[in-house]
């Protein structure tokens, strides 16, 4: 599962100096469990689509369909990563991964048991009693990764998610990421600023343009065996 369907999609926000056109008539298909990069100029709406995708925020025009269904607020099917941590300073790491779940209603022990596996799917299972000051960068953004997927959505919406780190940890975390998804195929939906990041992450790469909102081309980087 987990086809996403963008068909006429605009999004215009009304400024102080006038309306701002962040995205005007977008339409793009995402294959499911397709890894789809998008790259483009600052400004362009990479981060209004992804919104969009993710129920944060409403469009002006035009719909968004995961698997046939139209999106009209966040869903647990779909997982978002920020380019910011966004973890709970005051919760441990195994904490924080056990969030989403605590909201999605599971017990105590069965909780504790996945946060666990998912924290060590991203290298991290000796540091869940950490807080999150006490871990780098890079680890940080790897407990942000366990705590989308430990919810396990079928689509995960990425911004930048490595956008702060260096690029050694950089590398290590793209590496990661994709042995997680060659694992657990998901769709994923990745904005970056780094055009060799979309080339060694995406099956796709969608490239906007600076003209804001418009597709400019889609580049097929994996051709997948028939
Ligand atoms: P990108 O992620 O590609 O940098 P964004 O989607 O953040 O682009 O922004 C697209 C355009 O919409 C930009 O011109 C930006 O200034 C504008 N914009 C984004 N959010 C808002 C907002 N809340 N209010 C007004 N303008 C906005
Ligand atoms: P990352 O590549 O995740 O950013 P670093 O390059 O900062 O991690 O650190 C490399 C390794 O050093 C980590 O995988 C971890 O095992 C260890 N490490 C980093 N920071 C800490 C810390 N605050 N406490 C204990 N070990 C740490």
């Amino acid at each position: 599962p987990a086809k996403i369907e963008i068909n006429g999609l605009s999004k215009v926000y009304k400024g102080r100096n006038g309306d701002v056109i962040a995205l005007q008539n977008t339409d793009l298909t995402i294959r499911q469990n397709e890894f789809v990069c998008v790259v483009g100029p600052s400004g362009c709406g990479k981060t209004t689509l992804l919104n969009i995708i993710g129920g944060l925020e409403k469009a002006t025009s035009g719909s968004v369909k995961v698997d046939g269904k139209e999106v009209t607020g966040p869903g647990k099917e779909r997982g978002v990563v920020f380019q910011q941590y966004a973890l709970f300073p005051w919760k441990t790491v195994l904490k924080n991964v056990e969030f989403g779940l605590k909201l999605r209603g599971l017990g105590k022990q069965e909780r504790k048991e996945k946060a666990e596996s998912y924290l060590e799917m991203v290298g991290l299972k000796d540091f869940a009693d950490s807080y999150p000051k006490e871990l780098s960068g890079g680890m940080k953004q790897r407990v942000a990764i366990a705590r989308a997927y430990a919810v396990q959505p079928e689509v995960l919406l990425m911004d930048e998610p490595f956008g702060a780190l260096d690029a050694q940890t950089r590398a290590q975390l793209q590496e990661d990421l994709l042995r997680t998804w060659q694992k657990e195929k998901k769709t994923c939906f990745f904005i970056t600023h780094d055009v060799e990041e979309a080339v060694i992450l995406a099956q796709r790469v969608i490239i906007m343009s600076a003209r804001p909102g418009r597709i400019k081309e889609i580049i097929e980087v994996d051709i997948p065996y028939p």
